[in-house]
C-alpha cells in the first residue's frame, strides 16, 4: 500500500505533528489525486480537539481538498488524468437509501463516511483527510473544479462554500429577501459572497467591529453589532432569513428577535445553542433549523455556480507547518477568512511513525 506524508493529531491535547498513512490501492471505481490545496475549516479544531464526543486517532483533518487526478481505476468514466478535481466533506454513504436517492448523501439514512475521523466502509480502517499529499476517493464523492476560478481560493467552497449554498437554496433564498448572516469567519464571508450573487438584501451581524469594512466589501448592504443590545432591539423583526455560523454555545433567543413573521433561524456551527424561548417563536410563526453541508449534486452545482458568478474565498495560503498557529489564531478570530494550506510545503517533511489504523 502506498505509504504518504501527512499531518496527524494523535490525542486531543498534542499539537498536530509529521505522520506517515497509507491511501489503499485504487479499487476499480476509485480516482487518486495528488492533493494541491487544503483548506482549513473550524470543523478540523473541533474534530482535533475531541469538542465533538470522541474523535477517532491518529487523526489527519481536512476536508477543503483541491488537486489533480494522478489515476483512475479501471471502471471510472468522470475522470482523467490531470483533470482538477476536488473532495469535501464526504466520500461515501449507502447510495441506495431515500437520501441518497435524492442526493441528499450527507444524510444518508445508513450513515456517511467523512472525510477523516471515520471509518471505510468495508474495512473499518480510518479515513484520513486533505492535511496529506494524495487521497484516494471512489468517483461518485469527486467534484469537478472549473479551471477559470483560482484554485487555492477554490478548496474553501467545499466545505465553507457548499455548508452557505445549501441552506440558501433550501430556503430559496434570493431576490426580495431581507437575510441576515451571523458571524464573518470562514463560512460566513461565503455566505455573504453567495447570498449576494442570489441577490437578497444583505447584513452582517457580527461581534467585531473592525469587520464592518470588510462585510460591506464583500457584498453585505447593512452590518450591525450583535454584541451591542441597543442596535439588537432596534432590528427586531427585521429579516426573512438568519444564517448562523457561531461556532460556540450561544443564546439564540437575541438573533431569533431579528427574524420577521415566518422568519427562519438556520444554524450551522454550535452544537449546543441555548435558551430558544417558546413566545420568540410562537409570536412570530418563526421556526430554527439546522443544516449540514451539502449533498453531492448541489456540490457540483454551487461549483458552477461560483465559476459563473466569480465566487472564490478571500485566502491566507500557509505551509503545513503552520497549522498548530493557524488553529490557535482561528480560535482567536484572527483569520481574514480562510486558511489554506499550499501542500508542496509537505513535500520533503520527514514524516514519523508507523500507521497504526
Ligand atoms: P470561523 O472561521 O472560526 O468563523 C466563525 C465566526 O463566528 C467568527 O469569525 C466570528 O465572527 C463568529 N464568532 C466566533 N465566536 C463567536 C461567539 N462566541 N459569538 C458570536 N459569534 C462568534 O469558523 P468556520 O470555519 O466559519 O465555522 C463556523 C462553524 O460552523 C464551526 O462550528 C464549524 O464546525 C461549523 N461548520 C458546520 C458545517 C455544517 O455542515 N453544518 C460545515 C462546516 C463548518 P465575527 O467576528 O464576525 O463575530
Ligand atoms: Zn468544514
Amino acid at each position: 500500500m502506498p505509504t504518504i506524508n501527512a499531518y496527524a493529531a494523535q490525542d486531543a491535547t498534542s499539537p498536530l505533528a509529521p505522520y506517515q498513512i497509507e491511501r489503499r490501492e485504487l479499487r476499480p471505481n476509485d480516482v487518486q489525486l495528488k492533493i494541491l490545496y487544503s483548506g482549513v475549516c473550524h470543523s478540523d479544531i473541533h474534530q482535533a480537539r475531541s469538542e465533538w464526543g470522541p474523535s477517532l486517532y491518529p487523526m489527519v483533518p481536512g476536508h477543503e481538498i483541491v488537486g489533480r487526478v494522478t489515476a483512475v481505476g479501471g471502471e471510472v468514466t468522470g475522470f482523467r488524468v490531470g483533470d482538477l478535481a476536488g473532495v469535501g466533506v464526504l466520500v461515501d454513504s449507502c447510495q441506495h437509501c431515500y437520501n441518497c436517492a435524492q442526493g441528499l448523501e450527507q444524510y444518508c439514512e445508513n450513515g456517511h463516511t467523512t472525510t477523516y475521523n471515520s471509518r471505510e466502509k468495508g474495512t473499518g480502517k480510518l479515513t484520513f483527510g486533505g492535511y496529506s499529499t494524495s487521497i484516494v476517493v471512489r468517483q461518485e464523492f469527486v467534484l469537478r473544479v472549473p479551471p477559470s476560478l483560482d484554485l487555492k481560493a477554490v478548496a474553501p467552497l467545499l466545505c465553507a462554500g457548499i455548508t452557505m449554498y445549501s441552506p440558501l437554496r433550501h430556503w430559496k433564498i434570493g431576490q426580495g429577501h431581507r437575510v441576515a448572516i451571523v458571524g464573518l469567519g470562514g463560512l460566513g464571508h461565503m455566505g455573504i459572497k453567495l447570498a449576494a450573487a442570489m441577490g437578497s438584501e444583505l447584513t452582517l451581524l457580527t461581534t467585531s467591529q473592525g469587520k464592518a469594512d470588510d462585510a460591506l466589501r464583500l457584498g453585505a448592504h447593512h452590518v450591525i453589532i450583535s454584541s451591542d443590545p441597543g442596535a439588537m432591539k432596534a432590528a427586531r423583526t427585521s429579516f426573512d432569513f438568519v444564517l448562523s455560523t457561531v461556532p460556540t454555545a450561544h443564546d439564540l433567543n437575541p438573533y431569533l428577535q431579528t427574524l420577521k413573521l415566518g422568519g427562519q433561524l438556520v444554524i450551522v456551527g454550535a452544537i449546543d445553542p441555548v435558551g430558544v424561548h417558546g413566545g420568540a417563536l410562537i409570536s412570530h410563526r418563526r421556526s430554527v433549523s439546522g443544516s449540514n453541508i451539502g449533498g453531492l449534486g448541489e456540490t457540483q452545482a454551487m461549483l458552477d455556480f461560483c465559476a459563473e458568478h466569480g465566487v472564490v474565498a478571500d485566502i491566507e495560503l500557509i505551509e503545513m507547518q503552520d497549522i498548530n498557529a493557524a488553529y490557535d489564531r482561528m480560535v482567536r478570530n484572527d483569520v481574514k477568512y480562510r486558511f489554506v494550506i499550499d501542500m508542496a510545503s509537505l513535500k520533503g517533511e520527514q514524516a514519523a511513525g508507523p500507521p497504526s489504523l
